[in-house]
C-alpha cells in the first residue's frame, strides 16, 4: 500500500552540488554536464514548475503551507465517509475551477518539451494534477503520479467523465454559488487563497449547504435501490454519520491518504528502472510516493539531479558518503555524477538548453524503452511512515 500524505514542516536546505554551483551560470553548467553525460534521463516534476502559471506550490516562498499555516488538504477517508467533507470539497473546488481552467503552461513546461524533443530527457513523471505537461508537449510520455483534476470518476462503478461537465451540474444545483463566482470575477481583491489542487478558500464562506449530484448510472441501478437519496433537483441529501454510499463522484486526482493506483505505481517504477539518471524539477519530494522513486534510483546506483527552490525532504540519502557528509564525488565534481541547485527550474533549464543545443545538437535516439516490469521490485509493500502533521 502506498499513500499520498502531506508533509508540511519546512525542509532544510543543503549546500549546492557541486559546491561551485552557487550562481545561476554555474548551476546551468552543472545541470548541462549532468544531462550531457547521462545515457537516459527521467524527469520528475512537482508543483514548483507550475507556480509561474499561477498555481501555488506547497512549500515555496509563496506556497500554500508557507502562507497559510491553517491549510489542511482534504483526506481520502474523510471524502468517502463524510457528507459534510464532500460538500466542503466540492464547494471549494467549484469556486476554484474557473482559475484552473484558465491555467496555461509556462516557459518551464516549454523547456521540458524542448529537452524531450532534443533527446536530453526521455520520459517524465509528474506529481502535478494540472495537465500542463500534456498541454505543452502532448507527445511526451507523462505518468501522472497523483492523477488529474480534469476528470472525475464514480467510486462505485468507476465511470469516468469530464470535470467540466460535472461543473455544469454543480452550477445547476448551486445558483447562489454561481452568483458568488460572478462576484469573485468582478472583485479581484477578495481575500481568496488558492490551493495547488485547484481548490480555493474564501474566508467566511460556509460550505454545508453546497449541493452535489451522485453518479447517474449508480442512481439508476436497481442494485442500489433506496441507498442513494436525492432531493427534487437530483442532489444528494444531507447525510449524518457515516456517509459512504454508492455513486460518490470524486476527481481522479489522488487525495492525501489515498492509495496510488497500482498500474500508475508500476508504470512509474518501470520508468525509473529503465533510465540511468533522474532529474527532479520544482519538487521538494515531500510526498513519499515521489521521494521513494528517487531513492529507488539512488539504490540502483543511478545518478540524481535536483533543481528546486528550497529544501528537499530526506535528501541526505541521495548524497551521503556514509558518514553523514555529502560525498566528495558530488561536492567536487562538475555535475556529471549528481547535481543539486536552488534556482528556478525555468531559468536553469532554459540556460541548459542553450548549452546543450550548442554543444550537442539533437540527440533524438536517446529515448530508451521501458524496462521489463517483472524486474522491478513492486512486490514490496511500502507504507508511508510519516504521520501527517495537520499544520
Ligand atoms: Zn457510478
Amino acid at each position: 500500500m502506498l499513500l499520498r500524505i502531506p508533509y508540511t514542516t519546512p525542509l532544510p536546505s543543503l549546500p549546492p552540488i557541486p559546491t561551485t554551483a552557487t550562481t545561476l551560470p554555474t548551476a546551468i553548467t552543472a545541470v548541462s554536464n549532468f544531462l550531457l553525460n547521462a545515457r537516459s534521463t527521467l524527469l520528475l516534476s512537482g508543483a514548483g514548475i507550475s507556480v509561474e502559471s499561477g498555481l501555488p506550490d506547497y512549500r515555496g516562498p509563496r506556497g500554500t503551507y508557507t502562507l497559510n499555516k491553517e491549510y489542511r488538504p482534504i483526506f481520502y477517508g474523510d471524502f468517502v465517509h463524510k457528507d459534510a467533507m464532500r460538500r466542503r470539497y466540492w464547494a471549494r473546488s467549484f469556486l476554484g475551477w474557473k482559475g484552473v481552467e484558465k491555467v496555461r503552461p509556462n516557459r518551464t513546461h516549454r523547456a521540458v518539451g524542448r529537452l524531450w524533443e532534443g533527446g536530453w530527457v526521455g520520459e517524465a513523471i509528474t506529481q502535478n494534477v494540472d495537465s500542463l505537461h500534456s498541454m505543452s508537449h502532448p507527445a511526451m510520455p507523462i505518468t501522472n503520479l497523483h492523477g488529474l483534476l480534469s476528470t472525475v470518476l464514480c467510486l462505485t462503478c468507476r465511470t469516468h467523465s469530464e470535470r467540466s461537465v460535472f461543473q455544469k451540474e454543480l452550477h445547476r444545483l448551486n445558483p447562489t454559488y454561481s452568483e458568488f463566482i460572478e462576484k469573485m470575477r468582478s472583485t479581484p481583491d477578495l481575500p481568496i487563497k488558492r490551493g495547488p489542487d485547484g481548490d480555493i478558500e474564501v474566508p467566511g464562506v460556509k460550505y454545508e449547504n453546497f449541493r452535489y449530484p451522485p453518479c447517474q448510472k449508480c442512481l439508476n441501478n436497481s442494485t442500489f435501490d433506496g441507498m442513494i437519496k436525492v432531493d427534487k433537483d437530483g442532489a444528494v441529501e444531507i447525510i449524518d454519520g457515516d456517509a459512504n454510499i454508492p455513486g460518490i463522484v470524486k476527481p481522479t486526482l489522488v487525495f492525501f491518504g489515498e492509495n496510488l493506483r497500482d498500474e500508475v505505481r508500476k508504470e512509474a517504477e518501470g520508468k525509473v528502472d529503465a533510465v540511468d539518471s533522474v532529474l527532479v524539477i520544482g519538487s521538494s519530494l515531500a510526498t513519499y510516493s515521489a521521494w521513494r522513486l528517487v531513492k529507488k534510483a539512488k539504490d540502483q546506483g543511478k545518478k540524481v539531479g535536483i533543481i528546486n527552490l528550497g529544501g528537499v525532504r530526506g535528501e541526505n540519502a541521495f548524497w551521503d558518503d556514509g558518514e553523514g557528509k555529502i560525498a566528495a564525488k558530488y561536492r567536487l565534481g562538475d555535475g556529471t555524477d549528481g547535481v543539486r541547485v536552488e534556482f528556478d527550474a525555468g531559468d536553469v533549464l532554459e540556460g541548459a538548453l542553450e548549452v546543450l543545443e550548442r554543444v550537442d545538437g539533437k540527440r533524438v535516439n536517446r529515448k530508451v524503452p521501458l524496462g521489463d516490469p517483472e524486474t522491478s521490485r513492486h512486490d514490496i509493500e511500502l507504507r508511508e511512515i510519516e504521520t501527517a502533521t495537520a499544520r
